[in-house]
């Protein structure tokens, strides 16, 4: 008999089933992708990570959809090298957003007690369809240069949970592409999340996606210092330092105003 619990896409009671981390086809489509946990493990493990807490109702229609557009997606645009994003940017996103989701929920399973800002739950209703974004999540994309070595392979990164503010992003890194999610953190309760993207988008640099109406195709500028995605984000210390700047002068405004 399978699991009974609270499904982590509609909140609801129900049967519980298998959800593949990020779709069947990407470990299929990219025989070099691997799944990172963060840095502190190194590499977790191939790209066939599951999480058991999904409904079949949220696995089998809304997930499933979106791991179906991804699919077609990446068969239409992403086989080879291309500098241009051509993608429906709403269904993209929440498939993206819905990646992460499932990353941080297998890596807080991997460490119960991280201190990783939990995904809203306005952004987790929204990748099922369920309902409006509310500016809680946002996707920055930037592209790796051709003749880069991790142009050729595909992985995720998210925030190191042992911090005492962890970073609000994870990413996903497909071929060419790196997607960048944000999503709105208590622990930075300060910054917007349109906020962080601009940051993300200028200091990568990026550009980000539109997820309420973005139709492709888009141009991607290419990152200044792809080394970083072979290492994960801590890998990338010049971006790091920006955001955390950033989120420091955020923070110093907010307490000198009324
Ligand atoms: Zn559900």
């Amino acid at each position: 008999m399978s699991p009974q619990g609270k499904c982590a896409y509609c909140g609801l009671a129900a049967e519980l089933t298998t959800e593949h981390a990020s779709a069947r086809w990407v470990p299929r489509k990219i025989p070099d992708s691997d799944s990172f946990a963060p840095v502190r493990d190194g590499h977790m493990c191939g790209g066939e990570l599951t999480i058991e807490d999904v409904c079949a109702s949220c696995n089998n229609v809304p997930l499933s959809q979106l791991d179906n557009y991804a699919s077609e997606w990446w068969d239409r645009n992403l086989s080879s090298y291309v500098t241009a994003l051509d993608a429906d940017e709403p269904v993209l996103g929440r498939w993206l957003a819905k990646v992460a989701y499932n990353m941080q929920r297998i890596d807080a399973r991997q460490h119960p007690g991280g201190r990783e800002p939990p995904m809203p739950e306005d952004a987790v209703r929204w990748i099922i369809g369920a309902g409006p974004l509310n500016a809680s999540l946002g996707i920055v994309v930037g592209r790796i240069p051709e003749e880069h070595l991790s142009a050729s392979n595909a992985g995720h990164d998210g925030p190191n949970p042992d911090l005492s503010f962890p970073f609000p992003f994870r990413y996903t890194h497909l071929l060419s592409f790196v997607f960048v999610v944000v999503w709105r953190a208590d622990t930075w309760k300060n910054v917007p999340v349109e906020a962080m993207v601009e940051v993300i988008c200028k200091t990568m640099p990026g550009v980000a996606l539109d997820l309420e109406r973005g139709k492709g195709p888009r141009q991607v500028p290419e990152i200044a210092n792809p080394d970083f995605v072979e290492a994960g984000f801590y890998g990338n210390p010049q971006l790091m330092a920006r955001v955390v700047e950033f989120w420091r002068r955020q923070e110093a405004r907010a307490k000198g105003s009324p």
